[in-house]
């Protein structure tokens, strides 16, 4: 997806990837990332940096989802020598730990940043800030699953569990940024959660920063982190034209930046305008009705089967919502559009860019 993407074959946003992350063998069928010791560590660092990737992600703890356990996994001798295949092939690697342990670990083995962590110790941090090691505490993702606790089929105790560690990683955030370490914005990129990814910023700006410290965590420290600092996260000269535009003042009130994106810029190429969208409403309009007469010729033309049938009129149904939602958007962009064709020597209002 990521070679698609960059060879302009598909829409998307420019991915950076890790692969398989590194795992220690734990009840469950081995995948190509699971590595039990130091030789079997370097093994599947270098598979995986062969086989493409661009980083490295290693498990240093248990933890994911609902499970807030956070023991450590690797041992500090297999940490360094992920640390050093990943670094003598010129990729960077991030450790992954829910508990202070294996972040304790993951630090003096030098790893590029710790992602999750919750609860750690002040050497830790100064050693992180000492050593330049970003901090990606991801601290949403577990507001997400709490919000969400019914629809991921966890029991009650989990939300109540997972807010409690949301508390202790903002509190983590909070002493890691008056410690001096820096931080990049992640969000964990749960694949139920797209759209909301940027609540993170509200939680740094909560963890004592200014709206514009946490835009520069979500923007030049993650370019940095990825050794991109060079050519994204600045809009400079000889840089990607990776751009967004906002309705309102993102360094005034943060929900700006995560409510008020209007329209996006990749590479120069404009990729989401909600500002000039009636074209593209028209455009969709006029395929989903393509799309609904080829599924209603479909139909006709089936024997009727009432499994089928059904199934038919499901996807009617919802590409007709769809249409319709399209001519609603195309309707009222056309009417603003013609409303201020009509205000005299008024220009349509401009949202500021940052
Ligand atoms: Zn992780």
């Amino acid at each position: 997806m990521r070679d698609l993407i960059d060879r302009g074959l598909m829409t998307g946003p420019r991915m950076f990837v890790s692969g398989y992350g590194l795992t220690i063998s734990r009840g469950r069928a081995p995948s190509p990332g699971t590595a039990d010791g130091v030789a079997d560590v370097l093994r599947v660092v270098r598979q995986q940096i062969a086989a493409g990737a661009d980083c490295v992600k290693m498990y240093g703890s248990t933890g994911s989802g609902q499970d807030l356990t956070g023991r450590q996994t690797f041992t500090f001798e297999e940490m360094k020598a992920a640390v050093d295949a990943a670094h003598a092939l010129g990729k960077r690697i991030a450790i992954h730990s829910y508990g202070p342990e294996g972040a304790r670990d993951a630090v003096r083995a030098g790893a590029d940043s710790i992602e999750h962590a919750a609860d750690m110790d002040d050497a830790t941090l100064a050693e992180m800030a000492r050593r330049k090691i970003f901090y990606v505490p991801t601290i949403d993702h577990n507001r997400y699953y709490a919000d969400n606790y019914k629809k991921l089929n966890y029991p009650p105790k989990a939300a109540r569990d997972l807010n409690a560690f949301v508390r202790r990683n903002l509190e983590t955030a909070r002493k890691a940024f008056l410690a001096g370490v820096r931080l990049a914005m992640g969000s964990d990129a749960v694949y139920t959660m797209f759209g909301e990814n940027t609540r993170e910023l509200e939680w740094f700006v909560k963890a004592g920063m200014t709206p514009e410290q946490a835009l520069q965590a979500a923007t030049a420290n993650g370019a940095e982190l990825l050794g991109m600092e060079q050519s994204l996260g600045a809009i400079r000269p000889g840089y990607y034209a990776d751009v967004v535009a906002v309705e309102g003042d993102p360094l005034e009130d943060i929900q700006v930046a995560i409510h008020k994106v209007r329209w996006v810029m990749k590479s120069g190429v404009v990729v989401v305008d909600k500002i000039n969208s009636w074209r593209a409403n028209v455009r969709a309009g006029l395929a989903i009705s393509v799309c609904l007469l080829a599924a209603a010729t479909g139909m006709a033309q089936e024997r009727w089967n009432p499994v089928a049938t059904f199934r038919s009129w499901a996807t009617i149904r919802s590409l007709a919502k769809l249409a319709a939602r399209f001519n609603r958007a195309c309707f009222r962009s056309a009417t603003a559009c013609c409303g201020r064709k009509r205000e005299s020597g008024s220009r349509p209002r401009r949202p500021s860019w940052t």
